[in-house]
């Protein structure tokens, strides 16, 4: 065999067995090891050849944020919580009570936030379909049983219990003729956005047979791909073995009349540098897909106005179209990684100010909430009080589309549940 290049290498992953030596090399104590190591038991950590040797800046580690991204931090858990699992982890790490004592707190950092396994699962007749999630009229979100992993794992994740053993694939179908029918009753559906997970996870031979029956629909107009492909592993689209043969399928479902968005997720500026991803860019908007970018807003990560306008400045610039700024959902390491609505619009609104027209496609900090996706606007002074402004970018019910409105300011809010209405008995949407 010859020796992997460093533009050709073969996909490798790193898996927990692998993370005390990866600790290591970030410079831990033996008991700063230990507590990571006892919040991956609790938290999926997963990374690759890719991320540890070209992405993470080893020298500024552990505070490099993209360490931080991939990387469990001892902190991301109550401190109690922690030193117990870390006891059980340092006594018998395959035991049944480091187990019990895992899947517990699990329980305790909300799931499935926005009632995603019950509240959006279309049903037929008395059947609750799998894999399938119907919030917006227009939109439908499928879940391919194939993709529900990733390149790497956000330590931010928060679809994070679809990948620790207690709610595997609940959400997963590997039954595209069941969309299939599913859209066509549905006939006000004109865009599916396959997601998970990672749908570039799955080999081109299986991402052609979830898209090929999407593509004879006539209904619909768009066919969105969400994926973190592009910062964790841009081989996918250069070197893999069926990169070429992706590239032909994504020209297919251009070709067929569909707009093909590949929503790419990027976290930090650097994840644009490596000329592999430059190149994964040309190719991929050399099919007439296009590509829109979107990312959470991080405490510790990418909460810095400027590399939010550093990494809009740099994909408007390749090519890509700035979309979504998120507002950290209300489930895992929330509490560690939230950063309060009140700053959040602040990061954004000092970003965007930095930024061309062309780059003000973005929208923002926007929660994507169990009534919709409700954007901060900003704060503002109305009648003597001080208030957020808010409006619902999208909503469960279509007619609170775009209508504003107004909560009580409160510096600590970070999340909608924080928030109480202002100048109303109730928000819209209640
Ligand atoms: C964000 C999201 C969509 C897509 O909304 P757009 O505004 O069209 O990008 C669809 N379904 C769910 C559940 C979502 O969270
Ligand atoms: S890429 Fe998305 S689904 Fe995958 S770990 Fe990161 S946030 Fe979660």
């Amino acid at each position: 065999m010859t020796p992997p290049t460093a533009e050709g290498r073969r996909f490798r992953a790193y898996t927990t067995r692998h993370l005390d030596d990866l600790l290591k090399r970030a410079g831990l104590s033996d008991e700063q090891r230990l507590r990571a190591r006892a919040v991956a038991t609790v938290l999926p950590f997963r990374s690759n050849t890719y991320v540890v040797d070209d992405l993470i800046d080893w020298s500024a580690a552990p505070d490099d944020p993209i360490y931080r991204l991939v990387f469990p931090q001892e902190d991301m858990l109550p401190s109690e919580d922690v030193t117990t699992l870390a006891r059980l982890l340092a006594d018998d790490p395959k035991g049944a009570e480091l187990k019990a004592a895992s899947f517990a707190v699990r329980r305790r950092l909300n799931p499935h936030p926005a009632g995603q396994l019950e509240l959006n699962r279309p049903r037929v007749g008395e059947d609750q379909l799998q894999g399938i999630q119907h919030k917006y009229r227009e939109t439908v979100l499928f879940f391919p049983q194939q993709g529900q992993t990733c390149h790497a794992y956000c330590t931010y994740c928060f679809r994070w219990a679809q990948f620790v053993g207690d709610s595997d694939l609940k959400m997963a179908s590997n039954d595209i003729d069941q969309l299939v029918a599913y859209i066509k009753a549905h006939p006000e559906v004109t865009s599916v956005l396959v997601t998970g997970g990672d749908p570039m996870i799955m080999g081109e031979p299986v991402l052609r047979r979830y898209l090929a029956p999407l593509m004879e629909l006539e209904q619909i107009e768009s066919i969105r791909l969400g994926t973190k492909a592009l910062g964790y592993w841009p081989q996918r689209f250069v070197t893999d073995p069926d990169a070429e043969d992706t590239l032909r399928l994504f020209e297919e479902v251009v070709a067929a009349g569909k707009n093909l968005a590949v929503m790419a997720h990027f976290t930090h500026p650097r994840e644009l540098e490596p000329e592999l991803v430059v190149e994964a860019v040309k190719r991929i908007r050399g099919t007439g897909a296009v590509i829109r970018t979107q990312a959470p807003l991080i405490r510790s990560i990418n909460d810095r106005p400027e590399l939010w306008s550093s990494m809009w400045r740099t994909q408007h610039t390749m090519g890509m179209i700035p979309y979504y700024m998120f507002v950290e959902r209300d489930t895992g390491p929330q509490d560690y990684f939230a950063v309060p609505l009140a700053q959040a619009v602040d990061v954004f609104r000092e970003a965007y100010s930095q930024v061309s027209g062309l780059c003000r496609t973005v929208r923002g900090p926007s929660m994507s909430a169990d009534p919709g996706k409700v954007c901060v606007d900003g704060v503002a002074e109305v009648a003597g009080q001080q208030v957020f402004v808010l409006h619902m970018i999208q909503a469960r019910d279509p007619k609170l589309v775009g209508t504003p409105f107004f909560a009580k300011y409160d510096p600590d809010a970070v999340w909608l549940h924080d928030l109480e209405p202002a100048f109303a008995e109730k928000f819209p949407f209640q």
